[in-house]
């Protein structure tokens, strides 16, 4: 066991778009697992959006980090030493102990995951935290029935790529947007979307106005500003909103204008919810018999983009909020199930 153990840390606030001198890479003594704690070697890191606004100094459902401390986020990894009648050596866990490469926490403090239900990876992704964002929003939010037309943003994303499938799977004619022709591609050709355009290269109204002919029942929003104001143009009478992420505005000192056009929520009686995952998770069981069962049967299909070393997690971070990923964004530290 090396005496010390790699973490990245907060070194300033960002302005604007994250860049690499925010983050430091620094060594940190090597934790002991103390009475009823475990110590967990991590595997794979999540990289999220919402961690950018936890780089602000500000109140919100989550709370901020602070300079000079080692961040964290969601992260899988496997117990190297256990004092925990709880969990074993060689048990996958998953906790919020990511952007470091060890630590130790107590063993009841951690959900086990159970590697038959898929690659160890998949526990922050289509079965993790993402998916879940994902059923929640569709099912319990949107309320998306049989027939009706979902539009998705960000699509090809960890959470939108599942949201968009989810839909599909209970009858919905889907349509996706994402920021490049290759994830398009991927949209209709592999998850089976029925249509997705590039953002950057459309006018948005018009896009809508295409690809949602019968207007659109539920909107699942993960970018807000332009594209929220479009798609709000387009409900159709008595659609939902399942306000997800406004990633369009995460890097912006300012927040933009809202959308211009509210008088058509009352015009079309639109109704417009924001949520947050944690509020959700009683649906977790149900969540991850249903979506395990759709991904083991192939219905279901998702993608990660893994980053290699603990060094190139602010690189990943900046990459995911400049759109470099398909699918889930994962920084890779240590073996998975395989013992790569
Ligand atoms: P993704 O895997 O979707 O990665 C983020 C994607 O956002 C990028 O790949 C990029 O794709 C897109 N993006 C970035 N900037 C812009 C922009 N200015 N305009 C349009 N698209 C942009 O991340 P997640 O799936 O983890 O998260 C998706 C959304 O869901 C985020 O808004 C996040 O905050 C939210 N979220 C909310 C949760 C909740 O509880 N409410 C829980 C988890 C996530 P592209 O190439 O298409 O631009």
């Amino acid at each position: 066991m090396p005496d010390t153990a790699q973490e990245i840390r907060l070194a300033s606030r960002p302005e604007g778009e994250p860049r690499p001198e925010n983050f430091e890479l620094a060594e940190a003594p090597m934790p002991g697992p103390g009475e009823g704690e475990v110590l967990v070697r991590n595997s794979y890191l999540s990289v999220d959006p919402y961690m950018r606004g936890r780089m602000r100094d500000v109140k919100s459902y989550i709370p901020p980090f602070q300079v000079g401390e080692v961040l964290d986020g969601g992260a899988v990894g496997r117990v190297v030493a256990s004092n925990s009648d709880d969990l074993q050596e060689g048990d996958w866990v998953e906790s919020m102990n990511g952007w470091r490469e060890y630590y130790t926490a107590k063993g009841d403090s951690l959900r086990k995951i159970d590697p038959a239900l898929g690659p160890v990876s998949t526990a922050l992704g289509v079965l993790g935290m993402p998916g879940l964002t994902a059923y929640a929003g569709i099912h319990e939010i949107g309320k998306a029935r049989e027939g009706e037309t979902v539009l998705v943003s960000a699509a090809a994303g960890a959470v939108g790529s599942v949201a968009g499938q989810l839909a599909r799977i209970a009858g919905c004619r889907v349509v996706g947007s994402a920021g490049s022709q290759e994830k398009v591609d991927y949209l209709t050709s592999e998850l089976g979307f029925d249509a997705a355009f590039n953002y950057r290269d459309v006018d948005l109204s018009q896009a809508l106005r295409e690809h949602c002919p019968d207007r659109i029942d539920v909107c699942f929003e993960n970018v807000g500003g332009d594209h929220l104001e479009a798609a709000l143009g387009r409900m159709a009478n008595f659609g939902r909103v399942a306000l997800c992420g406004m990633i369009s505005a995460y890097n912006l000192e300012e927040p933009p204008a809202g959308p211009r056009n509210i008088a058509a929520l009352l015009v079309n009686r639109v109704t417009v919810r924001g949520f947050i995952v944690m509020d959700h998770y009683d649906m977790l069981p149900r969540f991850a018999q249903e979506v395990a069962r759709h991904v083991k049967s192939g219905e279901l299909r998702y993608r990660e983009t893994v980053v290699e070393g603990i060094e190139n997690m602010p690189e990943a971070f900046i990459g995911l909020l400049g759109g470099e990923n398909i699918g889930k964004m994962l920084v890779k530290v240590g073996p998975d199930e395989s013992g790569a």
